[in-house]
């Protein structure tokens, strides 16, 4: 062990405590920030928030972006724009950050979780037409669950350390049970397949900016789209779905206040401006980790072919659980930080109940991997 915390601790030229992931404040956050201070727009509309939605949809690849406060709640507003409702069920997988399963909940829906694939640690898409095929059945071009009588309105694959799931396969399977695709693609900031940009696959794909993650804006989110009647729908019920006027007050349905305010775009605008650079540090980082660890017969996880990861938390998967709490521990204990994977939702007091296909791979990976130290310098 002591090979590797030396490793680290040359990379980051460091004997303190190294994080998991910091982030760098390097560009002009400081100038748009106090630009966007002196103009006295710091809250909920602002030329930031403009700017940073319309250089969000062009760095992506899509016709439209909405920022959110946070990326849970954008997840929880592309639910509600693709029409899930109260007792339907959504298809998930259970290895994931709580995020995505609270999304669901709060749509008053209900997970359901089928398995992931080893090699990409998202959501199986044969795992998920072995469920169909056992539990579904259409009516009207609307499939339910015939065992629980719910109809499966949605799906919900999320893009696990910024590593693409087999989007396309999924995507197929939900043409063909007229199930909504949305993507959890929080952690995939800057990730591709085949050059088309995470979140961009599904119906509605939901980014975070959350401190931790890739690149931030304190906390945020953005909700990214081709259909443009659903952005300007995630607009109005992210402003408390109230209509335009110069001075009256008037709300067509129950909107939400999860619009992001204009200091936080001032500060994810320089961050965007910086993504590349920071990109292509965080691949160069996962070259080093794979060496290294390669040297010592360890697995680290790697992209797989057509793909270009942002590598947002490297990763190893070890022999077994012993290990990995070994390596833990021996790890924090010297002030490198490291953490498992998840823990299974179906796990959660909240969650044990739902419906679940047979998980043998989230449980394999839920006992084996490991995130390392992946802030970039
Ligand atoms: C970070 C994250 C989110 C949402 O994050 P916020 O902290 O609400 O911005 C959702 N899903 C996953 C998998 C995440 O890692």
């Amino acid at each position: 062990m002591q090979h590797t915390i030396n490793f680290i601790r040359e990379y980051y030229q460091t004997e303190e405590f190294i994080p998991l992931h910091a982030p760098v404040f390097d560009g002009n956050e400081k100038d748009y920030l106090n630009e966007c201070i002196d103009s006295t727009f710091v809250s909920s509309i602002g030329k930031f928030v403009d700017e940073f939605e319309l250089k969000l949809a062009e760095y992506i690849g899509v016709k439209r972006a909405v920022v959110c406060v946070n990326g849970t709640n954008a997840i929880h507003l592309c639910l509600k724009l693709v029409g899930v409702e109260a007792k339907d069920e959504v298809i998930t997988q259970p290895l994931t950050f709580i995020a995505t399963t609270n999304a669901i909940a709060y749509a008053n829906a209900i997970p359901v979780f089928v398995d992931v694939d080893k090699d990409t640690m998202g959501l199986s898409p044969k795992s998920m037409l072995d469920f169909l095929e056992q539990n579904a059945e259409m009516k009207n071009k609307t499939c339910y669950n015939k065992k629980t009588g719910r109809r499966i309105k949605a799906c919900l694959p999320m893009h696990t350390f910024g590593h693409a799931c087999r989007i396309e396969e999924i995507k197929q399977i939900c043409k063909e049970y007229h199930i909504e695709l949305v993507e959890d693609a929080a952690e995939a900031m800057g990730s591709r397949y085949k050059g088309k940009h995470l979140g961009s696959f599904g119906k509605l794909g939901a980014i975070s900016f959350n401190g931790n993650k890739i690149m931030t804006t304190g906390g945020g989110g953005v909700i990214v789209t081709e259909n443009e009647e659903l952005a300007k729908r995630a607009k109005h019920l992210s402003t408390q779905a109230k209509t335009p006027h110069a001075w009256e007050y008037h709300h067509d349905e129950i909107g939400y206040n999860y619009r992001m305010p204009n200091l936080n775009a001032a500060l994810g605008l320089a961050q965007l401006e910086q993504l590349d650079q920071s990109l292509e540090k965080k691949r160069n980082l996962a070259q080093k980790y794979k060496a290294f660890f390669g040297q010592h017969g360890i697995t680290t996880f790697e992209e797989r072919t057509d793909e270009q990861s942002n590598y947002w938390l490297n990763t190893v998967i070890l022999e077994s659980l012993e290990e990995r709490n070994l390596f833990l521990k021996e790890m924090n204990d010297a002030g490198v930080m490291t953490r498992p994977i998840w823990q299974l939702m179906t796990k959660l007091s909240m969650f044990q109940d739902c419906p679940k296909a047979n998980l043998e791979n989230a449980e394999f990976l839920e006992d084996r991997v490991i995130n390392l130290p992946s802030s970039v310098k």
